[in-house]
């Protein structure tokens, strides 16, 4: 989800890279699940949480919209997937399919980018991205967060390559939405090419005994010969 607003506003103020320390530990989340109750709408897949969700549960994203663990919606445009919130009967909020009767995330070693993100941001300029930290968003007292690497926090294994992909899918579908803003609202050609996306991109399963990054590559080489964008 794109926001165009001053990083001054809602973060410190600075830039990281991801071998950067940031002020953001927050005791594990121990006792707090507010994130996986007031997130799950704006909690948005890429291709590589799709990916790690086919290898934790071997579903399909068919099979994962069917259970009810994610849902479609709109976003900036494009037809994405989101995490699922729901509603058990003693809740007084809904919450992510995902979360377990204890509060903690039941699929935490496979968990979306923005899971892992949270409270950190993206901020996308120039054809990259660094990081920002929000730090109006966790409810952890401010004044009693610990230092914590980024690189730490993320956890995700061959992360400059994580880094790379996060950064072409980001420009990529900005180069859609500027083809689509050519486009008049409701145009079949746009909606044809939101479907296409969502089939090519997440609709089709990934080989899960491969490495996800060649095979995204691929998809997006094909897409932007299919789009002309090449
Ligand atoms: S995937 Fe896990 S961390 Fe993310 S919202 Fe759901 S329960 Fe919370
Ligand atoms: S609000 Fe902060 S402490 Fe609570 S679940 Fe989110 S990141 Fe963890």
């Amino acid at each position: 989800m794109e926001r165009n607003i001053a990083i001054e506003e809602i973060s410190d103020g600075n830039t990281y890279h991801s071998r950067d320390v940031v002020a953001m530990g927050c005791n594990d989340c121990a006792g707090c699940s507010a994130c996986c109750h007031e997130m799950c709408e704006t909690i948005i897949l890429d291709p590589y949480d799709i990916y790690q969700f086919e290898l934790a549960l071997s579903q399909s994203l068919e099979q994962m919209l069917s259970n009810n663990l994610v849902e479609l919606g709109y976003m900036d445009g494009f037809i994405l997937p989101h995490m699922m919130p729901v509603l058990s009967e003693d809740d007084e909020m809904p919450h992510c399919s995902f979360l377990s009767p204890t509060g903690r995330c039941g699929i935490h070693a496979y968990r979306p980018g923005f899971c892992r993100l949270f409270p950190l941001g993206r901020y996308y300029r120039d054809g990259s991205f660094t990081y920002i930290h929000q730090i109006h968003e966790c409810h952890y007292p401010l004044e009693q967060r610990t230092p914590v690497r980024i690189r730490e926090w993320l956890g995700i294994r061959m992360l400059s390559q994580y880094e790379d992909f996060v950064n072409e899918w980001h420009y990529f579908l900005k180069d859609v939405d500027g083809y689509f803003h050519m486009k008049e609202e409701g145009s079949k050609e746009k909606e044809h090419i939101c479907s296409y996306l969502l089939g090519l991109f997440y609709g089709v399963p990934y080989d899960t005994k491969q490495a996800f990054f060649p095979q995204f590559y691929e998809r997006l080489n094909q897409a932007k010969k299919e789009l002309s964008m090449e």
